[in-house]
């Protein structure tokens, strides 16, 4: 497929902009994926710090982590994204290579732990702080379930207001589906 999904583009974009020793942050591990391949990308001397308020969710990718040998180069904290500025080592602000966050509920977890715009728009605005230039973040954001339109709503709203000298923002987005797809925000920092 010429035109990947917005996972998998999200996916192609992060590893683009990391290399061996990059810094990069997980800001919804959930069941660990994304985290896994971050670790890879970052290789042996770089480090991926990763987020979940869920118990489960961080037990999962310390598993998948451990399995796979990688749990050395990666910090797991249990505790809400909005906190990465202050979580992370002060060193790391303004490093960091690669943000990803993947919105919604935990896949096989309580649906009703969502990611809230509340915690959301802090937690992106915080990422961005911490991107290095030539940093990427991205969102895939999900629209379909019980308070995921307000929330897909919110992050657009938000990204509309980046500074356009600073930062690019585009959306990559399925238009012709019948459900409501998932949907990517991709902000590069520029300067
Ligand atoms: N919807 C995606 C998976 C999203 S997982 C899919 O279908 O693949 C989203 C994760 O965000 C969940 O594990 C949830 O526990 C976590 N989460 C919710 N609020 C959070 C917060 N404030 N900080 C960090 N993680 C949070």
């Amino acid at each position: 497929m010429l035109l990947e999904k917005p996972l998998d583009y999200a996916k192609r974009l992060a590893g683009a902009a990391l290399g061996a020793g990059a810094l990069a942050v997980d800001a919804t591990v959930g069941n660990g994926h994304d985290t896994l391949f971050l670790a890879e990308r970052v290789g042996a001397s770089g480090r991926v710090f990763g987020f979940d308020v869920q118990p489960e969710a961080v037990a999962r990718t310390r598993s998948r982590l451990e399995a796979a040998g990688l749990a050395g180069r990666v910090t797991l904290f249990e505790r809400g994204h909005e906190a990465m500025r202050t979580a992370l080592p002060p060193e790391a602000v303004g490093r960091v290579r690669a943000v990803m966050f993947n919105l919604g509920y935990l896949p096989g977890g309580d649906k009703t732990r969502i990611t809230r715009p509340g915690t959301t728009l802090p937690a992106l605005t915080a990422a961005l702080d911490l991107l290095a230039p030539g940093g990427v973040l991205t969102v895939v954001v999900y629209g379909g379930h019980p308070g995921g339109a307000e929330e897909s709503d919110a992050v657009t709203a938000w990204a509309e207001t980046l500074e356009p000298g600073r930062f690019r923002a585009l959306a990559y987005r399925p238009v012709n589906r019948r459900n409501t797809p998932p949907w990517l925000l991709a902000v590069e920092k520029t300067g």
